[in-house]
This record gives C-alpha cells, structure tokens and sequence, in this order.
C-alpha cells in the first residue's frame, strides 16, 4: 500500500491521508473516520467518550474550585460571626456595661445642661416680660 506524500495516513486506512489527530489517543485519521463533538476530533467513539470525559474533569476542576471560593466566603462569614460573638462577650463581661454607664452619665449631664439652659431661658423671658412690663405700665400709666 502506497503512503501518501509520505504524510500521516488514518490508523484505519492506510491509503488515506489524515486530516487531524485523535484528541484523546493523538492518532491519525481520515476526514472519513472522523468522529467530531464540541470541537473534538477523535478517531472513535470511544476516544471522544474519554476526550469529553477528560473535559468534565476538567470542568469539575473548575466547578470544585468555584464551591472552594464560596467556601470562602462562608468562612470570611463565620470569621465575621466569631469577631460579633466576641465584641459580645466583651459587651456581657461587664465592659459594655461601663460604656453603658458612661453614656447615661453622658444623656444626664446633657439633660442637665438642657434643663438648666430651659430655665435660665424662662428666667431670662420672665425678666424680659418684667421690664416690659414696667415699660408698658409707665406708658399706660402717665401717673407713674
Ligand atoms: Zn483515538
Ligand atoms: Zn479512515
């Protein structure tokens, strides 16, 4: 039997040059012999089987890699939980109390000063009332 140009020949006939190699066993094959799916070139059935076969490995590789990246979400999530729990127990071993109390002596003092600016302010509009008051009345009154 003649080689062909002295090129590659299909595994399967020998009087036929190759168009591609198997992807799976890299032999080569004959457009005839060709067995073609998403874009894999094999000699059989078999061969594709295991080419596709090796892709969803592949893929599964890729998908494994993925559930590890939301894996790591989880445990950036869980660090996040552990960081609350112990800002919590900070809170209940008696430091969040004292914050606590440092701020209702912070609202007091402010309701203090709130109330004691109220009445300095009453006082002030009474006295202003007062002199008013006396204004009118000397106007009012031209006896006075
Ligand atoms: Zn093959
Ligand atoms: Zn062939």
């Amino acid at each position: 039997m003649a080689n062909l140009n002295n090129g590659p020949v299909c595994i399967n006939h020998h009087d036929r040059p190759a168009v591609a190699h198997c992807a799976s066993c890299r032999r080569p094959i004959c457009e005839e012999c060709l067995v073609e799916q998403d874009g894999f070139k094999c000699c059989s059935k078999k061969c594709l089987q295991q080419a596709l076969a090796s892709t969803a490995v592949t893929n599964d590789v890729i998908k494994r890699r993925n559930r590890a990246g939301s894996l790591g979400a989880v445990a950036s999530f869980i660090k996040w939980i552990v960081i609350i729990a112990v800002l919590a127990g900070i809170w209940f071993s008696g430091l969040g109390p004292k914050w606590l109390r440092w701020l209702m002596r912070k609202k007091d003092q402010t309701v203090q000063t709130v109330q004691q600016k109220a009445q300095e302010g009453v006082q002030k509009d009474s006295d202003r009332r007062k002199r008013q008051g006396d204004f009118y009345d000397s106007v009012a009154d031209p006896k006075r």
